[in-house]
């Protein structure tokens, strides 16, 4: 008979891991367990072919998982087995099969099971909660009202600090500054946020084709594919430099060599790094700030999706959604929102 376990000897095996997510998670509900038990026998094999590198052209880890090994693995028949791949691939789509040709196995890629957009969801949740807290003493106004007449922001300002008709009021930060004089009104705190309601209900409004545009905004913004190729490139090259350098200073230190020509080739090749380097820099930077622009496009995304109307002024939804508000001399506002969309009220 088997023994019990003691302590924490249960830990010692080794074991197939399915992750939990696929039994907690709503639609996952469907899939069969022995699909799942496929599944985590997938992934096991996943860890084999990263240590091979066995990679396709796009970097993407493969592996090789024949019906037979199916068949043995799970002790079924040949139909259950290939029942079992399809079910994970057509319904969960929990892998893809990719055909080699007559006579050679397929290529099984294994799908990651977190799902990126529930994923985003989550970090939403987190992003508005962090955002409360960072704006905790800054007036949330602050950095984000600007003057339509000179494009300088507007700041509070106390009326009345002594008595009881003290209230903030915002106006142009440069309205009596110099000679020139802004026209544009100051506001109350109140006007501000019943304008921001009225705006983000026109957005709501029109919401269908707004999402429609954020998505394919957020599509393009993601898409670094042509950013990516760029910096692989980059890095070869400043590889090769370093190495060409390397060689150079070591020639020069072995033999003896025209020292104007060797500092000539040197600063040529120095100079070619620090080219590719600053190149670099910038494409990193142009990345970062799209995926930043991305971001900010799903935050608003998030706050939009869900919402028909907007009662009262939130201020976490100003802070997740605002990106500028102008004021304009007329009295009229322009927001613009993360995603580019812009209201007039
Ligand atoms: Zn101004």
């Amino acid at each position: 008979m088997y023994d019990y376990f003691y302590g924490a000897e249960a830990e010692q095996f080794s074991f197939y891991r399915i992750p939990k997510v696929l039994f907690t998670e709503e639609h996952f509900r469907s899939v069969s367990a022995e699909a799942k038990v496929l599944y985590g026998l997938l992934l096991d094999r996943m860890s084999l072919s990263c240590k091979n590198g066995w990679l396709d052209q796009a970097g993407r880890v493969y592996i090789i998982f024949t019906i037979e090994e199916v068949m043995t693995a799970l002790g079924c028949a040949d139909q259950k087995a290939g029942k079992l791949l399809h079910e994970l691939e057509s319904k969960c789509r929990l892998i893809e099969r990719k055909r080699q040709g007559l006579g050679k196995p397929n290529l099984i890629y294994v799908k990651n099971f977190v799902d990126k957009a529930a994923d985003r969801v989550q970090n939403e949740f987190v992003r508005r909660k962090q955002l409360g807290r960072q704006y905790s003493g800054k007036s949330i106004f602050a950095s984000r009202i600007v003057c339509g007449d000179c494009g300088s922001f507007y700041g509070p300002k106390v009326w009345s600090s002594n008595s009881k008709y003290r209230r903030v009021i915002w106006q142009c930060n440069n309205k009596f500054k110099g000679g020139h004089r802004c026209e544009t009104p100051h506001l109350d705190e109140k006007t501000i946020k019943a304008r921001f309601v009225d705006a983000f209900n026109a957005v709501l409004d029109g919401k269908g084709g707004i999402l429609a545009d954020c998505r394919l905004m957020q599509t393009t913004l993601t898409d670094c594919t042509g950013i990516d190729a760029e910096i692989e490139r980059l890095l070869t090259e400043i590889d090769v430099v370093t190495e060409l350098t390397r060689r150079c200073i070591s020639e020069n230190a072995q033999s003896s060599q025209n020292q104007q020509e060797y500092t000539a080739r040197y600063n040529s090749l120095v100079e070619r790094y620090e080219k590719a380097k600053t190149q670099l820099e910038q494409l990193r930077a142009t990345k970062a700030a799209r995926e930043a622009q991305a971001e900010a496009i799903g935050a608003f995304m998030f706050e939009v999706q869900e919402m028909d109307v907007l009662t009262e002024f939130d201020e976490k939804l100003w802070l997740a959604v605002i990106d500028k508000m102008t004021v304009h001399a007329n009295g009229r506002m322009t927001f613009r929102f993360r995603s580019g969309t812009k209201i007039d009220v």
